[in-house]
């Protein structure tokens, strides 16, 4: 079977509903997403009604965290901590409810999701130069011997002989230089997984942006892919 991976939407619509689009393409049901669904981008309601709507599973990333309590964005660099604030504000009592209730971490298709790293879920940035110590780390705390994980938005995969750390990249706002909408597909009986690239109406999502009144680098940096 074929699962979908998706991470870091960052209320980013455009990207998320071309993706969704290339997913039903290729005819895959099932979809997982590894955290930030909000943050940065101005559609947060819309991308959370999809992701209820669609019943996809999700953990939860640092967004769907810090949105919650505007006393805590102090560690945050300033435009973060404005598009947290926005998005805050933006979003709707349920939605910031259910965001709130999203588990830190899940297993699912033997597979282990989490946002940063199984040592810090929220935190941590996993990047593809991972040590063998840490990830000997992961594997031990994942107890499985896949684990995916988001937060970079720099897709990678990387093999520890049968085990396997991955990262879909971002839907919403990926920083390898790529500006096309990044996730994958995972193969359950082979367990390879394929990172897919989607164009999407980047003018669109970059515009409403700056329209919304936040930080103009979050609407340059989506031409970018930086
Ligand atoms: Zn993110």
């Amino acid at each position: 079977m074929k699962i979908a991976l998706i991470s870091d939407i960052h209320s980013n619509l455009e990207a998320f509903s071309e993706v969704l689009k290339d997913i039903k393409r290729k005819k895959i049901i099932k979809i997982f997403c590894i955290g930030d669904i909000v943050g940065y981008g101005a559609n947060p309601n819309e991308c959370v009604d999809l992701i209820k709507k669609m019943r996809i599973k999700s953990v939860q990333g640092n967004h769907e965290f810090y949105c919650q309590d505007l006393d805590q964005l102090e560690e945050f660099n300033p435009y973060a901590a404005d598009a947290l604030s926005w998005t805050h504000h933006a979003l709707t009592k349920e939605n910031l409810a259910f965001l709130a209730k999203l588990p830190k971490t899940m297993k699912a298709e033997g597979i282990f999701f989490v946002h940063g790293s199984p040592r810090e879920p929220l935190e941590e940035y996993v990047f593809e130069d991972v040590s063998i110590d840490d990830a000997k780390l992961f594997f031990d705390k994942a107890k499985t011997e896949i684990i995916a994980l988001g937060h970079t938005h720099r897709p990678f995969v990387k093999r520890f002989g049968d085990k396997m750390i991955f990262n879909p990249g971002s839907v919403g706002q990926p920083r390898d230089g790529n500006p096309k909408a990044s996730y994958c597909i995972f193969d359950t009986k082979t367990k390879t997984v394929e990172i897919q690239r989607v164009e999407y109406n980047i003018k669109k999502a970059a515009d409403k942006i700056m329209e919304a009144g936040l930080p103009l680098i979050l609407s340059s940096r989506l031409y970018r892919g930086r």
